[in-house]
């Protein structure tokens, strides 16, 4: 890949090209446009990434040529469709390291991943008195769900602190893990911290135990390679719309023996093998978990995604996003009326910070404002000019 990464660093790092800026920035459409009169920038990634024309293509080939339905047409088209959602079914089994596809359940997002989960093999496996311990970073679709199961069932939702800086804090959560624990529920990378969690030591402590663990990697698949059978994890939730792919459409990873044995999650077509008013015979995992027509041109976005991600390649992301979490830590540690939220030695590149006396909310459309006026970002000088961080922010997940 050509080198063009503003003025961060024109080596190679190790033995990694860095990113094409100019060539990415090409490829996101939205980034053409002009909000007041401006060209684009783009913080929010955090909340949901632009998408590339890659993705785009995908879907508008989709519907142009290969729409039909799944999984029960003989037709020309629904076997094409078919067989490219099953294709994009492989691309994320591929992409965090699953060992067969039927172990990825096609779902709305991550919050419905963890609601499955909740509902299936929580209502399956918790009861009164037992108990499920997330953490103090969680996003707000790995809380609610648990609490709806321990309203349910009379289990207690259990909180593990982190500290200062946001890390977790494993002492506690290896304190907090007992016989009465059914579930351990974490993020891998959080999206209000930046944190990466220690999620293989998270896994082991909780399986010397015997208890499952899901992880919600909704913020980590944007940002690192993902191996869930090296994690070790039961359960994995991720989320197409925050790793450049389309809104609506997300999976879970399951263990391929505990997916077999949950319960379905909803019913309907595509999740039967049979049905007669005396008895429905369930499909095989993971059409079992997958009622009613699917989201068909969004898995395949999100398998175009994947490709987009994987073309670049992990280690360039890393790299480019290392460059970029360095120059912004640095840039706003400077500013003496700033902290920054969430200083874990394993990060991400996902920034929070405050301003003292005024309301984050304030901070926000004052940013907005002032980046109208003048086009800029009001970041101190460091060797990188204030429109090279514009371009690198623009490609990166910095929400
Ligand atoms: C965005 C996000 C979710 C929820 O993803 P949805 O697409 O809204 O389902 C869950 N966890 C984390 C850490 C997230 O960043």
């Amino acid at each position: 890949m050509a080198v063009s990464l503003a003025s961060t660093s024109k080596q190679p790092i190790g033995d990694v090209s860095p990113i094409d800026l100019d060539r990415i920035r090409a490829d996101f459409p939205i980034l053409h446009r002009t909000v007041n009169d401006r060209a684009l920038v783009y913080l929010d990634n955090a909340a949901t990434a632009q998408k590339p024309w890659a993705v785009l293509e995908a879907l508008r080939t989709y519907y142009e040529t290969e729409n039909a339905n799944i999984h029960r047409g003989v037709h020309f088209l629904s076997v094409r469709a078919t067989e490219a959602y099953e294709a994009a079914r492989c691309k994320v089994q591929r992409f965090i390291g699953a060992a067969r596809p039927e172990e990825i359940v096609f779902l709305r997002g991550a919050t419905e991943a963890v609601n499955l989960v909740a509902q299936t093999y929580g209502r399956a496996n918790v009861g009164t008195g037992d108990e499920i311990l997330i953490s103090t970073m969680e996003h707000h679709s790995n809380i609610v769900p648990w609490q709806m199961l321990c309203e349910q069932t009379g289990a207690q939702l259990k909180v593990v602190p982190i500290n200062d800086a946001g890390e977790l804090l494993l002492d506690e959560y290896e304190r907090m893990l007992n016989s009465r624990t059914k579930l351990v529920a974490i993020t891998h990378v959080s999206n209000a911290l930046g944190t990466i969690n220690p999620v293989a030591e998270v896994v082991k402590l909780a399986h010397a135990r015997g208890v499952p663990v899901l992880l919600d990697g909704a913020q980590a698949a944007p940002h690192l390679p993902i191996d869930v059978q090296q994690i070790g994890c039961d359960f994995y939730a991720i989320t197409g719309h925050k790793m450049f792919g389309p809104t609506g459409i997300g999976a879970l990873y399951a263990r391929y023996d505990l997916l077999d044995t949950m319960p379905p999650y909803q019913g309907g077509g595509e999740m039967i093998a049979s049905v007669s008013f005396d008895k429905t015979v369930y499909n095989a995992v993971p059409h079992k978990f997958e009622a009613g027509t699917p989201n068909i041109a969004g898995a395949i976005g999100l398998g175009a995604a994947i490709d987009y991600m994987t073309e670049i390649g992990h280690a360039a992301i890393m790299a480019h996003e290392h460059d970029l979490l360095t120059y912004v830590t640095a840039a706003l540690e400077s500013i003496p009326e700033v902290r920054l939220i969430g200083t874990a030695k394993e990060k991400a590149a996902v920034v929070s910070f405050v301003v003292q006396g005024v309301h984050p909310h304030d901070v926000g459309t004052i940013l907005d404002l002032r980046y109208r006026k003048r086009n800029r970002l009001p970041l101190a000088k460091d060797k990188i000019t204030d429109q090279s961080v514009v371009h690198l922010f623009q490609e990166n997940g910095c929400g």
